[in-house]
Order: C-alpha cells, then sequence, then structure tokens
C-alpha cells in the first residue's frame, strides 16, 4: 500500500498566510516574520477563541484583556530594531505572546503584569516554550523596573494616558521605546529614540486600539 504523503498541519497553512499578510502590510524585517512563524499563538488563546488564533485580530482574554493582533505585534516589535544583545523590558504581559516574539530576538527579556492570574498563565506558557529568557514581575509596570535599568529597549503594550516620562528615564541613551499613547479608545504609536546622549526625538507610527494602562496592582486574582 502506498503512503499518501502528508498534508500540512492546516494551522501551518494559516499561519504561513498570516506571515504572508504582515509582510504585504509593511512588517517586512525577516527577523521579525520568523520569530512569529516560530511563536504557536494558539497557545496564547483562550478556548473558546482558539479556532481564530490565526486571524490577524486582537481577541479577548481573562481579566477583561487582550491578547494583541499580530500585525501590531508585527510593527512594534520591528519599530524596537532589536539586536540579539539586547535586555529588553516589556510593560503588560498579558497573554504572554508578545513577550515570546521578543524573546527569540533579544538576550533578556523582563516582563511586568498587574494581573497575577495572567502572569501565571503567561510563565505556564513561557516555561512550555523553554523561553528561559523571561524574567516576570507582578506589578505596576508604571514604574518600570528600576533595579534592572538601564534597558536597551522599552515596549508598553497598554495605552500610556501621556508620555511615560520614569519609563524613558529606564532606557538607555541609545535605547528606543515603543508605546501606544492617548486617553481615548484610539492612541498614537509613538516610537521615542535616544541619540545616545540622552536626547529623545518622538515619531508617530499609526493609530491603534489598547487597553489602558493602569495604575498600581489590580485586586482581584
Ligand atoms: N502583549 C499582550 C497584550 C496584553 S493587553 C499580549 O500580546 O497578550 C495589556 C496588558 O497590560 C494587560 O494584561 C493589562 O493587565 C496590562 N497592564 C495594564 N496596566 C499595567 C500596569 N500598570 N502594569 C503592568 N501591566 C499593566
Amino acid at each position: 500500500m502506498t503512503k499518501r504523503p502528508k498534508e500540512p498541519a492546516e494551522h501551518d497553512t494559516r499561519l504561513a498566510r498570516l506571515v504572508l499578510n504582515l509582510r504585504s502590510q509593511g512588517v517586512t524585517d525577516p527577523a521579525v516574520l520568523a520569530s512569529i512563524e516560530r511563536t504557536p499563538r494558539d497557545l496564547f488563546t483562550p478556548d473558546l477563541f482558539k479556532e481564530r488564533s490565526w486571524e490577524d485580530s486582537a481577541l479577548p482574554i481573562a481579566c477583561g484583556q487582550t491578547i494583541s493582533q499580530p500585525y501590531i505585534v508585527g510593527l512594534m516589535t520591528q519599530a524596537l530594531t532589536l539586536e540579539p544583545r539586547a535586555r529588553v523590558l516589556e510593560i503588560g504581559t498579558g497573554s504572554g505572546y508578545q513577550t515570546a516574539v521578543l524573546a527569540r530576538l533579544s538576550r533578556l527579556v523582563y516582563t511586568v503584569e498587574r494581573y497575577r492570574t495572567l502572569l501565571r498563565e503567561a510563565e505556564a506558557r513561557f516555561n512550555r516554550l523553554e523561553l528561559t529568557n523571561v524574567i516576570t514581575k507582578f506589578g505596576d509596570g508604571m514604574l518600570g523596573w528600576p533595579e534592572q535599568a538601564p534597558f536597551d529597549r522599552i515596549l508598553v503594550t497598554a495605552a500610556a494616558p501621556e508620555e511615560p516620562r520614569d519609563l524613558l528615564k529606564q532606557l538607555k541613551p541609545s535605547g528606543v521605546l515603543v508605546a501606544p499613547i492617548g486617553k481615548g479608545p484610539v492612541q498614537k504609536l509613538c516610537r521615542y529614540a535616544g541619540d545616545g546622549a540622552g536626547v529623545f526625538g518622538m515619531d508617530i507610527l499609526c493609530e491603534v486600539r489598547f487597553v489602558p494602562l493602569l495604575e498600581g496592582v489590580a485586586r482581584e486574582l
């Protein structure tokens, strides 16, 4: 009996389509696309939405938060211009999907989340993917992580009401910070880049919709 060649798994096809779609929208950095391709998004989505893991859309996760849209993850990661030696601070771990994409492109990723439940679930996923270069913290990311500063790169994945001055202070003089900034439902995705002497220029990349960055830690689990 002849064996039929194995069909590629359905999710491989959907993932390949997603990656092509991101590239056509301007996420062209091959390292960023490769990291997205290697990160199984279905591990990060809740059961109710597993089927939609390969769609280019944000999806609800626990605690009323969201897992970011893959295009925005690609765009923000590309805007960080990561180098393999970079130490990166991420504010807003959420599902951990963005963290995992960063971890494959940097030396160390420090990530802060204000919901204990989300952080625990994300930690389990990092273990499962054997991402040993992710360091997590339960706390208020608005304060950054002063003990580990300065960072080469900072990524904020919740909307900051205004310029995140405390975080900029924790960036190296030639560092880059990417954050959605704005008080309303639609914010501006901003990229701050240091000139090496600690003066930061700012560019607006596009409009985005993120959940707000909130002060303090969440009281619920
Ligand atoms: N990058 C995540 C997106 C998560 S949504 C993903 O791909 O899944 C934004 C996250 O920021 C939420 O989990 C929210 O709880 C968290 N957050 C909001 N304010 C915060 C703060 N001050 N400190 C730490 N995390 C915060």
